[in-house]
């Protein structure tokens, strides 16, 4: 079984981007050259320049002497003028970056689109939250106040994975520099190009003092390494996979630098026999096939009461096996590649190993012939009928496969949604209030969205329990991780007791 393919329209010439360029000051590197590839073509997008221990250096140093001596810190007016003035940037070089971010990543060119326009969006929230960073105040006794302030944290890492490189970018980077921190980014090693091309629009902003944005660039092993055991820098704010997330904490702890910590999920999708079968079809497929399964949140377990189960099986396997797969910049695509030919080997490996253990429903092929030949591409897989403790329905694969498994009543079907190591989000779909309450009280997971799915607010927070995470991105709370708290105490008593 295949999915349609989606013919190569829409692709001009490529000229390879050199970065850092000269006008990118804020970048610190000098070391040896990388690549970075488009997914779908195998072409050169841009060739860039690692940065070494000494360009790491560099760049902390830069952001302590900014954080020091600039009033960056206390210029709420400047700090939402310069974020305003990126949100605008942005939105008016959109189709530009958008075209940049298909070639390294290989996302349909209408997700790029809408990954730049959100990125603006959460950044103008976040600017206007830099004019109203507040604490509080209490009065302790008849002459005795405290004055609670919220402070920056000081030298904020923020280091980024490549599936929505700008829109995780900017969730971590918008709120450090609002609530009046110094930031060095380190972007993915598949997504450098789309990350510098970006900030520069930051960069540029006038009033934006030296060394309160810089970047490093190259491998997480030994430049992220690097810059998570600096001396200089006082938070961490990582978003990656569990395991790459817990080796960042303890090498954080050696100097007990704070953590911020967005990691792996393994989302359950539920879906009751009396939901809107139609919704609840369609919220399934955009909850595993959006960004071609490499999403945070995918709702890579669907779980389909007993009643339903074979109808609801048999219809995704239809809709599934029509997605059309190709060329992102392609307009016609529904899906585009994954993001390299490790992703994409990954993806196969755990499709082998799910025919082995149960049905495969849908997909779950390398894509052959034009326009897939010199790219990574798979056919969105769905499986069936898998032991629970499948790897298929315990690790995060990261890619477009979708298990199915079958519940009997509500209890089997929490007792399911929470048997996961992770706990970042779950959908559910029912016509019932008591039941949505019910159920949703009871999956342990940061998002829980009712007849919808992968729906992000600004306003709302995001984070995870168990393994996937430790604090919390986007609204009040977000602003609020960047902070310190510090309490000051007036006491107008003549005796000190
Ligand atoms: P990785 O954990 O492999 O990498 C994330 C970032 O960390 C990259 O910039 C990487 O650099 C860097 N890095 C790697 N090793 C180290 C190290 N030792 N020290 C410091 N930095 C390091 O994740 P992916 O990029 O593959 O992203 C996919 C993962 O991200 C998935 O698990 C996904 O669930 C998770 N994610 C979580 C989200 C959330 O909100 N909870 C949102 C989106 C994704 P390099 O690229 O050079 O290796």
């Amino acid at each position: 079984m295949t999915a349609t393919a989606s013919t190569s329209v829409g692709r001009t010439a490529w000229q390879t981007l050199r970065l850092p360029s000269a006008a990118q000051g804020f970048v610190h590197a000098g070391g040896d050259v990388f690549e970075s590839t488009d997914p779908a073509t195998g072409e050169v997008v841009a060739e860039l320049a690692s940065s070494t221990p000494e360009s790491v250096d560099a760049a902390v140093g830069a952001a302590v002497r900014a954080f020091e001596t600039s009033d960056w810190g206390s210029n709420g007016e400047l700090r939402a003028k310069v974020l305003y003035g990126f949100a605008g940037a942005l939105r008016e070089n959109q189709a530009r970056l958008a075209e940049l971010l298909t070639r390294e990543q290989g996302k349909t060119i209408h997700e790029a689109e809408i990954e730049i326009a959100s990125s603006a969006k959460m950044t103008e929230y976040y600017a206007g939250l830099a004019r109203a960073v507040y604490g509080r105040s209490a009065l302790l006794g008849p002459e005795v106040t405290g004055v609670v302030l919220r402070e920056p944290v000081g030298v904020v890492a923020v280091i980024t994975p490549w599936n929505w490189p700008l829109v995780l970018l900017v969730r971590s980077l918008a709120p450090a520099l609002a609530a009046g921190n110094a930031t060095v980014v380190k972007p993915a090693s598949i997504t450098p190009a789309i990350t510098v091309e970006t900030l520069a629009l930051l960069a540029a902003q006038p009033g934006l003092p030296e060394g309160i944005l810089t970047c490093i660039l190259g491998s997480g092993s030994v430049v992220g390494d690097a810059l998570v055991g600096h001396d200089g820098v006082d938070m961490i704010a990582f978003t990656g996979e569990t395991g790459t997330g817990i080796g960042v904490m303890k090498r954080a702890a050696e100097g007990l630098r704070k953590v911020a910590l967005e990691l792996g999920g393994k989302a359950p999708n539920v879906v009751f026999a009396d939901a809107k079968l139609d919704k609840a079809l369609a919220g399934a497929e955009n909850a595993i096939f959006t960004t071609c399964g490499q999403i945070c949140t995918a709702g890579s377990r669907l779980l389909v009461e007993d009643a339903i189960y074979d109808e609801f099986v048999e219809r995704l396997a239809a809709q599934t096996n029509g997605l059309r797969v190709g060329d992102g910049l392609d307009p016609a695509s529904q899906l585009g590649p994954v993001a390299s030919a490790a992703q994409q080997e990954k993806v196969l490996s755990y499709v082998e190993r799910g025919k082995a253990e149960g049905t495969l429903v849908a997909g779950g092929a390398a894509l052959e012939g034009e326009p897939y030949d010199a790219g990574h591409f798979v056919s969105p897989a769905v499986f069936a009928d898998l032991p629970a403790e499948s790897s298929l329905i315990r690790d995060e694969i990261f890619g477009p496969v979708l298990t199915v498994q079958r519940f009997g009543d509500e209890a089997e079907a929490v007792a399911l949604a929470n048997d996961s190591e992770y706990g970042l989000a779950a959908g559910l779909w029912t016509q019932s209030l008591d039941r949505a309450w019910r159920v949703g009280r009871a999956i342990r997971a940061g998002t829980i969205w009712i007849n919808t799915y992968h729906h992000f607010y600004d306003e709302a927070e995001v984070g995870g329990f168990k393994r996937s995470g430790i604090g919390r991105q986007q609204g009040i709370e977000g602003i609020h991780e960047f902070t310190e708290t510090k309490h000051l105490n007036f006491d107008g008593k003549e005796t000190l007791w």
